[in-house]
Order: C-alpha cells, then sequence, then structure tokens
C-alpha cells in the first residue's frame, strides 16, 4: 500500500452509525477522491447524496448480500481498506453476514476500521 496509490475502499455503516460515516466521509472527501469507492447500498445512498462530487459504486444493500460482495472482493484481492461504522449496542439480523466480512478482513489483513479512531489513522497514514 503505498502513499498515494490508487486503492479500493470498502464502506459500511450500520444504521445508527450511517450518520458518522457520512461526517467521516465528509471530513475525508478530499483525500478520498482519490481512491475508488465501493459501499452497500443504503450506505452508499446516503454518501452519495451527501458527497455528490465523489464516485461511489453502489453494491447490493448489506442484508440483500452487499457485505458478501465486499466479502467475495477481499478474498478475489480486489479491496484494500475496510471502514465498517458498527453498532456495537444492537444485533442485526443479518450478523453471520458481518461475521464472515469481518472474518475475511482479518485473514486477509487488510487494513480494517469500525470506527472513527481507526479509521483516522489509516487515512492519516495514506497521506503523503
Ligand atoms: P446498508 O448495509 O449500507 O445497505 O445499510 C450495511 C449493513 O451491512 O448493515
Amino acid at each position: 500500500m503505498g502513499s498515494g496509490a490508487l486503492l479500493n475502499f470498502g464502506l459500511v455503516a450500520h444504521d445508527d452509525r450511517k450518520q458518522a460515516m457520512v461526517d467521516w466521509v465528509l471530513a475525508h472527501a478530499e483525500d478520498l477522491s482519490r481512491h475508488s469507492i465501493y459501499a452497500t447500498g443504503t450506505t452508499g445512498t446516503r454518501l452519495q447524496a451527501a458527497c455528490p462530487h465523489l464516485s461511489i459504486k453502489l453494491l447490493q444493500s448489506g442484508p440483500h448480500g452487499g457485505d458478501q460482495q465486499l466479502g467475495a472482493m477481499i478474498c478475489e484481492r480486489k479491496l484494500d481498506v475496510l471502514i465498517f461504522f458498527v453498532d456495537a449496542l444492537s444485533p442485526h439480523p443479518h450478523d453471520v453476514d458481518v461475521k464472515a466480512l469481518t472474518r475475511l478482513a482479518i485473514l486477509y489483513d487488510i487494513p480494517q476500521a469500525y470506527s472513527e479512531s481507526t479509521a483516522n489513522l489509516i487515512m492519516k497514514s495514506l497521506a503523503g
């Protein structure tokens, strides 16, 4: 992961963390615009509305397979960074997909963040 390189980012946020994801993307929009962004459906739609100048590739919504699409990208070496703002207070009907995605992110050892502080550190490490 060289600095300045074009990377593929996967962005996901659970419902109670979607506004936090919008705020985070707005704060890092200039840096993110150098990279390719993939997002699960509802997260991506919110992000695209808030940041129309960013090009966001929309996957299925998480519960309809979007998390699994990101997992497939990881094992095909097509995803470089996972930013997943997890709601740690509520159970989700697709928890099994969430677990599968995080397991692959760990297995393939891609940079991954589940809340703002680590996401910020990843962006800082990519800044030239
Ligand atoms: P969503 O999926 O962006 O379509 O809401 C996120 C999730 O996995 O809950």
